[in-house]
């Protein structure tokens, strides 16, 4: 086994950033309940408020706009049930739903935190609109058009995807949205730290961050609620962040976002660019060096870190497990369904069949790779892409 490894694998999860991480070190202490009037809980309480205008800033939001949750499945889910959502459930708003629109439009390569919950919704009466998308992995706004009715409530469409890295035109989706009195959600998980995102530019009336693809711990996120659109609460109890989300405010996890949120701010302009190259680099050397590969989803509006590749005749877990072996770590498609052995729902909606999605590897830079990490994985990945051919029949059969 290798000693260090070549960790390929940032849009699942990242590492803590060292500067989060004395950050966190620095703050242990700060035990109070925000909630509470004396001192300890005013200092924790200037703590958070610190942290939330620094997730502000990161997309252009005010303070106020800010609602920390326990991470992006719970924001994605808050958005959407809010739809269905009702008096009876304990929400003294008017869902949308009792307003009469219970249509929810998404694509079919949204996170599952989004796909799973709108077959929640279905359960509960819903009804989403699930848009396929192009070969490139793109939205069809001409189709897209088309499938919003008197009917549709909210419009959930991510920012950029998580699997093949295709960053959606959100500012546009959101314009013909608006242009139809719809509400507008964007999952922004996979595009925070990686590219501008700007609420106010965009538009959007609600957005999805994680802290753990931003170098923060896992289990803390926001949901950003644009000033005057309307909200209802997923959990309910005490008063915290103004109504909005019930529960002790999570001072470590919110101090540790808000550090993270302004190292991306920070860092971004150069990081990105530094990531896109050593990924181009990646993209070039394996086509250069392996036969029969195709790479996945549009090239130009893709994240700079992003890179999914499908290897024909070779099983994506089998090469993840070789490369594994050799020290990289990367991932088939979405981390989310490493427990299942179903092609990725992402590569599907791009049109590829069953046993190329099977055969696709993805790889995600981030803030530890270096030129040489890449060069170690051109060195070791061509051996592996043969002998796993060399034991597949139906690939030699194939080339006879
Ligand atoms: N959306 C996307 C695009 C994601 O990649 C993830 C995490 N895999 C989530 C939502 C869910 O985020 P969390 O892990 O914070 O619940």
């Amino acid at each position: 086994m290798n000693e260090k490894i070549i960790y390929l694998d940032y849009n699942a999860t990242t590492p803590i950033h060292p500067e989060v991480k004395k950050t966190i070190v620095e703050n242990f202490d700060i035990f109070g309940n925000p909630s509470s009037l004396h001192t300890p809980g005013r200092i924790a309480m200037e703590k958070i408020n610190e942290a939330r205008a620094s997730v502000a800033k990161l997309i252009n939001a005010d303070p106020e706009e800010i609602i920390f949750t326990a991470g992006a499945s719970e924001s994605n889910n808050t958005v959407l049930k809010y739809v269905v959502c009702s008096p009876q459930s304990g929400c003294n708003e008017t869902c949308i739903a009792c307003a009469g629109k219970d249509e929810i439009i998404t694509s079919a390569i949204e996170h599952p935190s989004i796909i799973s919950t709108m077959d929640f919704i279905k359960q509960q009466g819903g009804k989403p609109v699930v848009l396929g998308v192009k070969s490139n992995g793109k939205i069809d706004l001409d189709v897209f058009k088309k499938s919003i009715t008197h009917k549709t409530a909210l419009i959930s469409i991510m920012m950029a995807n998580n699997e093949i890295g295709v960053i959606e035109n959100i500012k546009k989706i959101t314009e013909i949205a608006k242009k139809h009195g719809v509400l507008m959600h964007t999952d922004a998980v996979a595009a925070a730290g990686r590219i501008k995102i700007d609420v106010k530019e965009l538009g959007v009336d609600y957005l999805s961050l994680s802290g753990h693809k931003i170098y923060a711990p896992k289990g803390i996120g926001i949901l950003y609620v644009k000033k005057g659109s309307p909200y209802c609460a997923f959990i309910h109890g005490g008063h915290q962040e103004a109504g909005r989300r019930a529960g002790t405010l999570n001072n470590l996890g919110i101090v540790a976002m808000g550090k993270a949120a302004e190292l991306a701010l920070r860092e971004m302009g150069a990081e990105s660019p530094r990531l896109k190259l050593l990924r181009d680099k990646l993209r070039d050397g394996i086509v250069k060096s392996i036969p029969d590969v195709s790479i996945n989803g549009d090239q130009e509006d893709i994240l700079p870190n992003t890179l999914n590749i499908s290897f024909m005749g070779a099983e994506g877990e089998t090469i993840l497990l070789y490369l594994d072996m050799e020290g990289i770590a990367v991932s088939t498609g979405s981390a989310c369904s490493s427990d299942s052995l179903e092609p990725s729902h992402v590569l599907l909606a791009l049109g590829l069949t069953p046993e190329l999605a099977h055969g696709s590897i993805r790889f995600s830079l981030g803030r530890e790779n270096t030129e040489s990490d890449i060069d170690y994985v051109l060195q070791k990945l061509p051996p592996i892409i043969a002998k796993i051919r060399k034991m597949s029949t139906a690939y030699n059969r194939s080339k006879k």
